[in-house]
């Protein structure tokens, strides 16, 4: 085995005195974590269910490195040696222990374990290999000091070992993940409502432990399965806070459990302290285990998303630069064909700008969604008069089509605060939308009305219609409305997407209300300038 005595969490130097601290700091917390597991009713008064320095000796070398391995030997050596094991089998059950941390580390790191721990992979190493390995190591090691020392008889072997070998499983997976994971402070600002969000989950959670695990109001367990309160905090953790919130819960009803156990006022079966904390383990195993998972793959899409929308950022702006060039050259080429009065090269050269334009706007969009995604998505503020704005783009967009006829009623007589360019690709979105869903209709009204303090603009057309059950949906990001009769329309599904969040940032709201095969009207409303 080849190890690398170098540091996780710094390059710094590390002077003789810090390292000597290290290994006191970890000697210390080793001793007393395991001072307070060998009170806790040990088989053969050595293998204990409660053993948390497996899992902190781990975690220590994987953060720290190897080079602390003393301060576990000399930890777990003292404490068994004072809890009246034999010198030499106290010097087994060391080696015993220290070994096991070491393997632990080792196969973690051997395999590219990341310590975030935000793949199923990760997750899997450490459940299938790390875990069930190292602690076999540390079990076999320590009951055979044992066995060798005459401390137990053979009989009771088997019974030590499994306690010994839950204890030290138990605690490699719950504190490792819960140690890796916070190794790193979390960067950025958290929001109110995710603050929010944080508290009501960790009152969650401390209440489904009291109650579960410390008997809060004495439910009758036997009838109802209380413990399977944990599942819902545990599955809003994992999914909402990725592997940081999993293990901080499954941490904290850990600690509840255990103590509800000692106190001997949890749901599990009554008898001697030991069993309970095995069936107690097992449990908390199984949804450490559960939760766990659920969390890797909630990262892995979160992960995949985000590629996703890298991907679209990265090609919208390498798309970007040579439309760039190509619409200039068309302009230069439009130029000069119209000097020459070549009439010909000149409506080839109107029919490529408008593919161009077309191009362009899809890319624009794209370029959009990329700068909403990242929170990037700036907005002008200068008084706009809504009137004007939807006259002109009546207009333009009224020249683009001879089959409808765009017409505007009432009057918005309202100025607002916003951005003029952004509210007119609203405008633009929607009246092209009403143009591209109404194939067979010929009018398209665009209403304007106001009250005291909001000014509303409506888009109604006679088209195709959107069912029921997608109405609200159409505002999502990629979403579009199938349906096996209907033609296919062009587009990418986010055009209403990118209208609805410029209308949410202007203060406004934004709805559909639309029958299917007779017309849908889109609106939205705007806080009228000095109301906002
Ligand atoms: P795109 O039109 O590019 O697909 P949008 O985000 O503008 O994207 O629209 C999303 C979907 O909403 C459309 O694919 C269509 O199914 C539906 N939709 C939008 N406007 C209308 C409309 N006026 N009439 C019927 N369906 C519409």
């Amino acid at each position: 085995m080849k190890l690398k005595f170098t540091s996780h969490l710094a390059n710094r130097k590390y002077g003789y005195f810090s390292y000597l601290a290290e290994i006191i700091a970890l000697f210390a917390i080793y001793f007393s974590t395991a001072k307070l597991g060998l009170s806790l009713d040990a088989v053969s008064r050595f293998a204990t269910l409660i053993w948390l320095p497996s899992g902190i000796a781990a975690a220590a070398l994987l953060l720290f490195g190897y080079r602390l391995w003393p301060g576990i030997i000399i930890g777990a050596f003292l404490v068994n040696l004072l809890n009246g094991a034999p010198l030499f089998v106290a010097v087994g059950i060391g080696i015993g222990n220290t070994l096991e941390a070491l393997v632990c580390t080792y196969l973690l790191k051997r395999n590219g374990f990341s310590y975030s721990l935000d793949h199923l992979r990760d997750v899997l190493l450490l459940l299938l290999l790390a875990m069930p390995l190292s602690a076999i190591v540390g079990a076999t090691i320590g009951v055979s000091s044992l066995f060798l020392g005459k401390v137990i008889a053979s009989s009771s072997y088997y019974l030590t070992w499994e306690a010994w070998w839950t204890g030290d499983m138990i605690s490699i997976l719950i504190l490792i993940p819960f140690l890796l994971t916070w190794s790193k402070w979390p960067r950025g600002k958290v929001s109110v409502k995710r603050s929010a969000e944080i508290g009501i989950l960790t009152l969650l959670v401390l209440a489904v432990g009291l109650i579960v695990f410390l008997g809060l109001f004495h439910a009758d367990e036997r009838s109802y399965p209380i413990t399977y309160l944990v599942f819902p905090p545990l599955i809003w953790a994992s999914l909402r806070f990725g592997q940081r919130g999993a293990t901080s819960a499954m941490f904290a009803l850990t600690i509840l459990a255990i103590v509800g156990t000692i106190q001997a006022l949890a749901s599990f079966l009554p008898g001697r302290l030991s069993m309970s904390l095995l069936l107690l383990q097992s449990f908390m195993g199984i949804i450490a285990i559960t939760s766990m998972i659920l969390a890797a793959f909630m990262a892995e899409r979160r992960e995949l998303e985000q590629r996703k929308d890298e991907f679209i950022s990265m090609v919208s702006h390498e798309l970007k630069t040579p439309l760039t060039t190509i619409q200039g050259y068309t302009e230069l080429l439009h130029g000069r064909f119209a000097q020459q009065g070549n009439q010909e090269a000149l409506l080839y050269i109107s029919k490529m700008a408008a593919q161009i334009g077309k191009l362009s706007k899809l890319i624009a969009d794209l370029l959009d969604i990329s700068k909403i995604q990242a929170g990037k998505l700036a907005f002008a503020k200068e008084t706009v008069d809504i009137d004007l704005l939807v006259r002109e783009v009546v207009e333009d967009l009224q020249h683009t089509t001879s089959q409808h006829q765009i017409s505007i009623e009432g009057i918005a007589q309202r100025e607002i605060v916003g951005d003029r360019e952004r509210l007119g690709q609203v405008l633009i979105n929607l009246i092209t939308n009403a143009m591209k869903f109404s194939p067979r209709a010929e009018r398209i009204i665009v209403h304007l009305s106001h009250t005291h303090d909001t000014l509303t603009v409506s888009v109604q057309d006679f088209g195709i219609g959107i069912p029921k059950a997608h109405q609200q949906m159409v505002f999502e990001r990629f979403y579009r409305v199938y349906s096996d009769q209907d033609k296919t329309y062009p587009g990418l599904g986010i055009g209403l997407y990118i209208a609805h969040q410029i209308i949410e940032r202007h203060g406004g709201k934004m709805w559909v209300e639309s029958v299917e095969g007779q017309g849908s009207t889109f609106s939205f409303s705007l806080p009228l300038a000095g109301e906002a």
